[in-house]
């Protein structure tokens, strides 16, 4: 009999709890790993991923499966099963076929797959096979911390306070006299070689291969070979920009990281959102990097625990609150805003295209199509200009970023659409309104970012390209082939104010 190690988003060997757990099962009862991994691609539509994410999974799965029949003797075998429901039956009939006595994984907490991991334990349990399902994703598991009065969290910063204190609190539960947070999973064991002829099929049989691609999400023609030049997958290429990072950009974070023009952060959230690296590898190596310090200490460090520390927040929000799953808003009362009216999608197509004339929007939309990633600071402008400029409902954008990011992240995601449309956790009201000039003017004070990635405004220098129809009348605007700004920020302002006012006091 054998013990099966379901991959998910969590395509790692180092620091992975259910793989341990696994084989450290295994090896106690002298059985064997078996690795498996699902592709649905009906759930990939549904759940809006981007070809160049799944490519992404897929570059990163072959590494993962070099990596296990290597190190570990695990054959790692992929099944693609055209709809999510019938997930279940395929792998229990290959758990059958292959004399699998326990089902390990670690949890993803959206809703969709809970229900589906539901359906899984039930179905394995009536056939007297066990689950066994490990908490993974998170720094702190989701649950772990509450307020005083037992409720979750809903604002960032008592969150924070809390994570952190739990992290240098919390003993951990596994090594005596150690702390939660430096609780890595135990290196897995290795398979007996003898495995390997023993499931000599697995390794080799082409109907447990890898695609290279998936056909009903082709990957655009000019994406074609950024995932060998700017996100080589494997853990080694993720461990090497990790400590990249921490060597030559960390001290400088908390200056350098909201300016779009800057390599100033850690572009490691694709890796994070395909589970390449675990978020704790990042805090421990970060905290490593800090003399074993969280709170203070390197200025760049603490900017970028409080980062993580986002990543988690958004995840334990999605875990207490799942209607945020369901196309909810966190704030149930920003339900009631209605949303402007845009005929045709006029207004939507053009932030879509990045031809909304306003041109730190523009440049982030444009940087998303073209590779697949926004700078953090760009995607709040993009966000906030959907949801307040125009007035849309902020799904439709939370949908299309979706579509196009290479790290593209249920929670965070989400977390970040409703932060910028008020809708979700900021402790702020609805008021925050960005100013799309003064942010380009802030944060890209030379224009560099913008002239990057619309060639349209190269000769155009500051402070006009920041705002070019300050500067330019609308013929100008026709000769330089940008577009004229397609709202009036000012009026549409008001025009924001006035409909979240109305909505709440209804
Ligand atoms: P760094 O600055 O180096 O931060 C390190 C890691 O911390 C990131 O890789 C990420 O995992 C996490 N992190 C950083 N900022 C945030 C944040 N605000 N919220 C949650 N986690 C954070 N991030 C995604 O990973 N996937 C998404 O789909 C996603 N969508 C977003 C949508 C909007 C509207 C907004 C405002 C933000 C979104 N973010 C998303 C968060 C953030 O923009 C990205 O994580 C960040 O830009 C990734 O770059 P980095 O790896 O260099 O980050």
């Amino acid at each position: 009999q054998n013990v099966l190690m379901w991959f998910r988003t969590d395509l790692r060997m180092d620091d992975n709890r259910a793989l341990s757990a696994a084989t450290a099962l295994a090896r106690t009862v002298g059985k064997s790993v078996l690795a498996v991994y699902v592709i649905s691609p009906q759930d990939h539509r549904m759940h809006d991923d981007a070809p160049i994410k799944v490519q992404f999974r897929l570059r990163n799965l072959e590494m993962l499966r070099e990596k296990l029949d290597k190190e570990l003797n695990v054959p790692l075998a992929v099944l693609t099963v055209e709809r999510r429901k019938e997930i279940p039956m395929r792998l229990l009939e290959f758990a059958k076929n292959w004399e699998v006595s326990h089902l390990f994984w670690n949890v993803e907490y959206e809703v969709d797959e809970s229900r589906r991991d539901a359906s899984i334990t039930e179905l394995f349990t009536h056939h007297r096979l066990s689950t066994r399902p490990h908490h993974d994703q998170c720094i702190v598991q989701p649950g772990h911390i509450l307020t005083k009065g037992l409720t979750p969290y809903t604002v960032f910063t008592p969150f924070k306070a809390s994570w952190l204190n739990h992290l240098e609190t919390q003993k951990s539960p596994t090594t005596p006299g150690s702390l939660a947070l430096l609780d890595q999973a135990p290196t897995p064991t290795s398979n007996p070689s003898t495995a390997r002829n023993a499931h000599a099929s697995l390794f080799t049989d082409p109907a447990f291969a890898i695609p290279a691609s998936l056909p009903s999400l082709p990957l655009p023609a000019h994406q074609k070979n950024l995932i060998q030049t700017l996100y080589p997958p494997g853990e080694p290429a993720a461990h090497a920009r990790l400590t990249a990072f921490l060597t030559t950009k960390i001290a400088s974070y908390h200056l350098a990281r909201d300016q779009p023009a800057k390599d100033g952060c850690s572009a490691l959230s694709p890796y994070l959102a395909a589970g390449v690296i675990s978020a704790r590898q990042c805090l421990r190596a970060a905290r490593r990097a800090n003399g074993g310090k969280l709170r203070t200490g390197k200025e760049g460090v603490v900017g970028w625990v409080s980062e993580l520390a986002w990543r988690d927040f958004y995840r334990h929000v999605l875990f207490h609150f799942p209607r945020v799953c369901m196309g909810r808003a966190f704030k149930q009362e920003t339900e009631k805003v209605e949303w402007a009216e845009d005929p045709r999608g006029v207004k939507f197509k053009a932030w879509c295209e990045g031809k909304t004339g306003f041109p730190i929007v523009d440049a982030g939309m444009r940087q998303m199509k073209e590779i697949g990633w926004m700078h953090n600071r760009v995607r709040m402008c993009a966000a906030m200009f959907l949801s307040k400029d125009l007035l849309l409902d902020w799904r439709m954008g939370e949908k299309f970023f979706m579509q196009h990011l290479i790290d593209g992240d249920f929670a965070s995601n989400n977390g970040g659409w409703q932060w910028a449309a008020s809708t979700g956790t900021d402790a702020q009201p609805y008021f925050r309104v960005f100013n799309p000039h003064l942010q380009s003017e802030r944060f890209d004070s030379e224009g560099e970012y913008v002239r990057r990635w619309i060639p349209e405004l190269k000769e155009v220098r500051v402070p006009a390209v920041h705002d070019p129809s300050g500067a330019l009348v609308k013929e100008e605007f026709e000769k330089l082939g940008y577009a004229y700004p397609i709202v009036d920020h000012k009026q549409a302002r008001e025009r924001a104010l006035a409909a979240y006012k109305k909505a709440l006091a209804k």
